[in-house]
């Protein structure tokens, strides 16, 4: 396992427009610091529980992304912490991200994660629950959330085309609502898949395997 090699050659692969978020779950402290010395600060982890545990023992300039699933009654506990949520799934968790927002008197960065992939076990919003979200955004009913944009996982498959298919309708889903809600942010893309990503018009892409592969 090269770090330092793997990271140079995906950083390479990148356009500069696409901010890179190096995934660090199941990873050491020393791996990420390994990865902090090489100039990355865009960290991402998908559990709650790992995440408060590594953020006090790395660098404070670290941008903590929290990239799975996040429970309503985990909430509380991430508010202030993180840069970007990318996972927002339902009504009920921006309601609570709102509601704790407010009380520590902050405001949230989140991304909502629609649902591409054609497997079950993908959580995601359905375009319809996407939409009822996106017009209590516009009343001003999140007034501590900001929303920077979408976030999609394409199925796990190595049919690169249905990969593409899944891509492209996240993307017009974006094209749709970027202008009216200032979206600048289109997280997707992983270790597998992430070339087709940014083809499709990905801004930000979440790679954890292939840097310690
Ligand atoms: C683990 C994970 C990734 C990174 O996956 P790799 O295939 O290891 O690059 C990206 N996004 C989410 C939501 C993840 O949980």
């Amino acid at each position: 396992m090269d770090i330092k090699a793997n990271y140079a050659k995906i950083k390479d692969s990148l356009p500069s427009h696409v901010t890179l978020v190096c995934v660090t779950k199941f990873r050491s402290v020393e791996e990420i610091q390994q990865l902090y010395e090489l100039g990355q600060r865009d960290f991402g982890e998908n559990r709650v529980q790992e995440l408060l545990q590594k953020i006090p023992l790395l660098p404070k300039d670290i941008r903590w992304h929290l990239i799975g699933h996040l429970q309503t009654n985990k909430v509380k506990s991430i508010i202030g912490k993180v840069a970007l949520v990318h996972s927002v799934d339902s009504l009920k968790l921006i309601n609570e991200i709102q509601k704790e927002s407010f009380k520590a008197a902050t405001t949230t960065e989140v991304l909502l994660q629609l649902k591409i992939a054609k497997e079950e076990t993908k959580y995601g919003l359905s375009e319809n629950e996407l939409d009822e979200i996106l017009s209590l955004i516009a009343s001003g009913k999140f007034p501590n959330v900001r929303v920077r944009g979408l976030m999609g996982m394409a199925t796990l498959t190595d049919d690169f085309e249905q990969i593409r298919s899944e891509f492209q309708q996240l993307k017009r889903v974006f094209d749709r609502v970027k202008e009216f809600h200032q979206f600048d942010i289109l997280s997707m893309g992983m270790s597998g898949d992430y070339q087709v990503a940014v083809e499709c018009g990905s801004t930000m892409v979440r790679i954890g395997s292939l840097l310690f592969e």
